[in-house]
């Protein structure tokens, strides 16, 4: 089967070159970060396509899907495989479309907005605009490798997101061209409320070949750390920045210790036993920043200026999920979760999570922007792992304290906090995918359905 596959797509592809079979090619391009979750590595190591296609244009992709609709193949989409959940781990088999050849910025307008393919990468598009006076409003902390495609079908939100919300919001998203798995496959353009039928799907209900991603104004950055006694001094200096609009920033961070202890490439800006605040600051506004860090009992331990993705040290690559990465370097037993703090009741929410599950969770906020425009602690707590029921113990108390949780250790959907209650991105599925070929077992409501049927 993997042969007569591989010898139909080099039909299908102007190169047969760009149809890959090697065990070993086809290992790497079939996970992703998955493994970060103790839950999730036993259940999804070993899954793996059968062949990979890479497609250079819009036509090629929309042979590769009549191709495997005919055939009834699965097909499970590639950007840069730096997701968390296992999104772009063939469950079932069949082709990988890996789209990192499609990788063309076309233009950005004169309104600040990219058009371009979806392999393209976050940091070469951040570098590119940054050149023409524009920037990304908002990257995950994997900026350099992930592209813009991935993003917009995996990601939430990151660095910017404290001041332009995530993905969903606020119109950054403004458009992009889908290519269906029908029965034939067509071209759909989806424009305003249209994108949320597509938007952090996972790839289950179409392929994204063409973007209009919007920019902000290019801002002059400097990133600045100050250390802080407590982790509630630590917190409510970062949270002054965070909700007051008088500051211009791209990231308000706060770790509380010991994560700043795993940050060993930048053990310069973290001070032993302390909270370490993180904030990315115009340049015009850290003096500011440093009498008011100084006010607040800090000591401003780092401030240098951010020249693009190249930066060094680049102390985004601390934040977001990056974070995570650093515990589980120091301490394999770490993990994680992705949760939404109340802004008026978060200090009692720390309390009663400090009171029952003590260091077995460490707190990591990321401030950020919702929908409705508020400024709310959203967070990616360091969790030190000891069975899945406890681990689900801990998910089950933050929601029942309202805490809010993106479940990180599931590979599905539904439970990982961004599928739409209105139910569109499964009506999506229903109408672009009726067999169920793109991405099969991520969307379980749309499998349920099938079986019940
Ligand atoms: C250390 C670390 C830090 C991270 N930090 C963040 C963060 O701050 N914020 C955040 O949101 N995420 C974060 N992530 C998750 C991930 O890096 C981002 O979401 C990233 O943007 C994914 O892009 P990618 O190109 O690697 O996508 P992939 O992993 O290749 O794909 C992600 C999903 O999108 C689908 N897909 C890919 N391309 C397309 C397409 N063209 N059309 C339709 N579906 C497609 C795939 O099938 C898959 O389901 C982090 C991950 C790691 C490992």
């Amino acid at each position: 089967m993997p042969d007569s596959l591989a010898a139909g797509l080099s039909e299908v592809v102007a190169d047969a070159a760009r149809v890959l079979t090697a065990p070993a090619v086809l290992d790497r391009l079939s996970h992703d970060f998955y493994w970060y979750s103790p839950v999730l590595r036993p259940k999804l190591v070993g899954k793996k396509g059968d062949v990979a296609v890479q497609p250079v244009n819009v036509d090629e992709v929309l042979g590769v899907l009549r191709f495997a609709g005919e055939r009834g193949v699965p097909v499970t989409i590639r950007g840069a495989g730096t997701g968390n959940y296992g999104q772009c781990v063939p469950l079932e088999g069949g082709i990988i479309l890996d789209l990192s050849l499609m990788d063309q910025l076309e233009q950005i307008t004169p309104d600040g907005v990219a058009v371009c393919q979806p392999g393209l990468r976050l940091g070469a598009l951040e570098t590119e605009a940054r050149k023409r006076g524009w920037e990304l409003r908002m990257y995950p902390s994997t900026l350099v490798k992930a592209s813009v495609g991935g993003f917009l079908a995996g990601g939430s939100g990151g660095i910017g997101s404290v001041s332009h919300g995530g993905l969903r919001d606020f119109d950054t998203v403004r458009a992009f061209e889908v290519v269906t798995m029908e029965e034939k496959p067509r071209v759909v353009l989806h424009e305003g409320a249209a994108v949320h039928e597509i938007l952090h799907a996972w790839g289950t209900n179409g392929v994204l070949t063409r973007i209009w991603f919007a920019l902000a104004p290019a801002v002059e950055w400097t990133q600045m750390t100050a250390a802080f006694e407590t982790y509630d001094q630590g917190f409510s200096f970062t949270e002054s920045i965070a909700v007051n609009p008088v500051w211009t920033k791209r990231l308000a961070t706060v770790f509380e210790w010991p994560i700043p202890f795993f940050f060993t490439p930048v053990k310069q800006v973290v001070r032993a036993d302390k909270t370490l605040a993180l904030v990315m600051i115009a340049t015009a506004q850290v003096e500011a920043l440093r009498a008011a860090a100084l006010a607040a009992g800090g000591e401003v331990t780092f401030a240098g200026a951010y020249e693009g993705p190249r930066t060094q040290p680049l102390l985004s690559d601390y934040t977001w999920n990056h974070t995570t990465l650093w515990a589980m370097k120091a301490d394999p037993a770490y993990t994680y979760l992705q949760c939404g703090f109340s802004p008026t009741e978060c200090r009692d929410q720390f309390r009663l999570l400090r009171e029952r599950y003590g260091q077995e969770i460490l707190f990591h906020i990321e401030f950020m922007k919702n929908g409705d425009g508020v400024v709310v602690p959203g967070a990616i707590p360091v969790v030190r792992f000891t069975t899945e029921e406890r681990l689900n113990d801990m998910i089950a108390y933050c929601r029942s304290i309202g805490v809010f949780v993106a479940n990180p250790h599931v590979n599905y959907l539904e439970d990982g906090g961004r599928f739409r209650p209105d139910n569109i991105q499964l009506l999506a599925k229903q109408k672009y995918d009726p067999r169920g070929l793109l991405n099969p077992g991520k969307m379980i409501s749309f499998r349920k359905q099938a079986v019940t049927r």
